[in-house]
């Protein structure tokens, strides 16, 4: 059990203007900010990113949607922050998310789910450094 987790806050929730409730949501639930950035990444990008879901039929939809605008990504610190934070942004698809998560308030779609949460220590570790380098991790 690890204490961080990587998140990201995808382009319909930054078009939507709903970055700062979002964040306010992280840190409401205790969550520090170690890391953060405002950024558009272009699909080549995407497509690194996701690259464990190259075989899966959304690859594309998915990798086209992360690079259509800014996203915001962010390295987050609590106690248990990997499970802890899937439970804060809830199911993948927002019809099955559960009252008071992130998703099921500000997502539209199983594709368009406003965020990111990584699920599990080692995946957030790489996406972490993905994004972020030491000097950037506070
Ligand atoms: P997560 O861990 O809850 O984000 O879900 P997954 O790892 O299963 O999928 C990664 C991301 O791919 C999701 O957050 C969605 O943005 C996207 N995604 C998953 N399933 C679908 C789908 O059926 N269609 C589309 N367009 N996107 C999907």
């Amino acid at each position: 059990m690890s204490n961080r987790t990587f998140t990201m806050i995808k382009p319909d929730a930054v078009r939507a203007g709903n970055i700062g409730n979002i964040l306010q949501m992280i840190t409401d639930a205790g969550f520090k900010i170690v890391a953060m950035k405002y950024l558009h990444i272009t699909t080549a990008q995407a497509e690194k990113f996701y690259e464990v879901h190259a075989s899966r039929p959304f690859y594309g939809e998915l990798t086209q949607f992360m690079s259509s605008g800014p996203i915001v990504a962010a390295i987050l610190e609590k106690e248990n922050a990997v499970a802890d934070f899937r439970k804060l942004i809830g199911a993948t698809n927002p019809a099955q998310a559960e009252e008071g998560t992130i998703r099921k308030k500000y997502a539209a779609s199983l594709g368009e789910n406003a965020v990111h949460g990584s699920d599990s220590d080692e995946n957030a570790k790489i996406e972490g450094e993905f994004y972020f380098s030491g000097i950037e991790q506070f």
